[in-house]
């Protein structure tokens, strides 16, 4: 027997972008849906590093621009969800690190310097004196420079889990093979249909990150064009590995050398999570080569701290994005409207807030507004991913 519903909005893809855009259009009153198809979480959100980047990173490469104005509010609209007074209630995420850090080896110092003395650099960062350092820096091998950025680190399985929890009745697992579009032609919307389950939608909104393309050829969309960029991300536990850090290093290019935030395994293990150049110009290097690479930069970036009995293991994941003309990182979150259909990606997971209103932004603006629903759905619920170093079984002694 068919079960049939009537929808305001379907979306597709359950991480960061779509948990977040189904919380804000079921505030306003849309009848909506999100289906995943595998678990919540499990794309790239799962393995992000968890930072709500402020734009510190555009403003070293001298980069102040309208992207960066628009990440630099990000921090405050997050900071108000986490203290339960902002848009969605994140009061139950936990916090990693009140603050992402930023350092500097002696070798770099004197172009910080530099940096710092700008004013906008004074309004983002705060320098720290030697007793306030992390446990980590405190050593006196350590010789370059600290600062402290309005930054905050989270982590990414309670993020996901205060997401889902208010509207958990509504999100649901699916199976994209099975699941076949019908465009109804005009303001029509769209049918859905897998197996038995028939969903009428007068809007879908794709936030299924690199699953985006194949449901665009799927509905016979040609546009817009999707890029992927590898990271080759490198994970350490055990050994000296004791301390946490959040803090990005400071090379001799404005973008960072190298990115560790620290996370627990299934055992409640530290585990440090490797990212920055070292992730970028790992891609295509074996296993073997990029624990190595990894192995030997914190070894000379923290010298202090002995890694002889650290074991290691290594990721490999695509950032999924709109195309650019020449493949970099787009600036800005991402979204298009076209025959009903809203595609998005954020760039970043810190712009899931902006995505979010430029997504009910479009929504209003093609007069997709709230309606009262109507019919019966019979589909499971999704289950939520677990973090990558939760369930890595491959660490290996270097
Ligand atoms: C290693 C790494 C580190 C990062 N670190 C940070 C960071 O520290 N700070 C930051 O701001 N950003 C960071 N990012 C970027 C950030 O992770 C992404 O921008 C963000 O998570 C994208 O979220 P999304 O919800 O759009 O996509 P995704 O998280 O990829 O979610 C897409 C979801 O759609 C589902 N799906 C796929 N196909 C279908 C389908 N056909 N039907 C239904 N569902 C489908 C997938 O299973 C998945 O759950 C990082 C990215 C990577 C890869």
């Amino acid at each position: 027997m068919l079960n049939e519903s009537q929808l305001d909005i379907v979306i597709l893809g359950g991480g960061i972008s779509g948990l977040w855009t189904l919380n804000r259009l079921r505030q306003v009153g849309y009848n909506t849906i999100l289906l995943e198809s595998k678990k919540l979480g499990a794309g790239q959100t799962r393995y992000a590093q968890g930072i709500i980047h402020g734009g510190t990173k555009y403003a070293l490469s001298g980069q102040m621009n309208a992207a960066a104005q628009a990440v630099s509010k990000m921090p405050a609209r997050w900071r108000a969800c986490l203290e339960g007074e902002g848009e969605i209630d994140l009061s139950e995420v936990k916090i990693l690190s009140n603050h992402q850090y930023l350092w500097s080896t002696q070798k770099v110092t004197s172009r910080m310097a530099g940096f710092f003395a700008s004013k906008l650099m004074r309004s983002r960062t705060a320098s720290l004196k030697v007793a306030d350092y992390p446990d980590a820096f405190k050593s006196p091998k350590f010789r370059g420079q600290l600062y402290q950025l309005d930054e905050p680190v989270l982590d990414t399985a309670s993020l996901v889990e205060a997401l889902a929890k208010p509207y958990s009745d509504y999100i649901f697992h699916i199976d994209s093979e099975d699941l076949k579009f019908n465009h109804l032609g005009g303001e029509e919307g769209w049918l859905l249909q897998s197996g038995e389950q028939q969903i009428k939608t007068g809007a879908i909104v794709i936030t299924a990150g690199e699953g985006a393309e194949q449901i665009l050829l799927k509905m016979g969309q040609t546009t817009p064009s999707m890029q992927r960029r590898p990271l080759h991300m490198v994970m350490g536990r055990g050994g000296g590995i004791q301390h946490p850090i959040f803090a990005h290093c400071l090379g001799a290019s404005s973008s960072p050398r190298l990115t560790i935030t620290s996370h627990r395994d299934g055992h409640g293990e530290m585990v440090w999570y490797l990212g920055g150049a070292l992730s970028e110009s790992g891609v295509g290097k074996s296993r073997d080569e990029q624990i190595e690479t990894g192995r030997r930069e914190v070894s000379e970036l923290l010298p202090w701290i002995d890694f002889s009995k650290t074991e290691w293991s290594t990721l490999v994941v695509d950032r999924a994005e709109v195309k650019t003309s020449d493949g970099s990182r787009p600036e800005n979150p991402y979204v298009d409207f076209n025959n009903g259909v809203i595609t998005a990606w954020p760039t970043k997971l810190a712009f899931a807030p902006l995505l979010a209103d430029q997504i009910m932004a479009q929504l209003k603006r093609h007069s997709v507004m709230p309606s009262e629903g109507e019919g019966a759905l019979d589909l499971e619920h999704a289950e939520q991913a677990p973090l990558p170093w939760q369930e890595e079984g491959r660490w290996s002694e270097s």
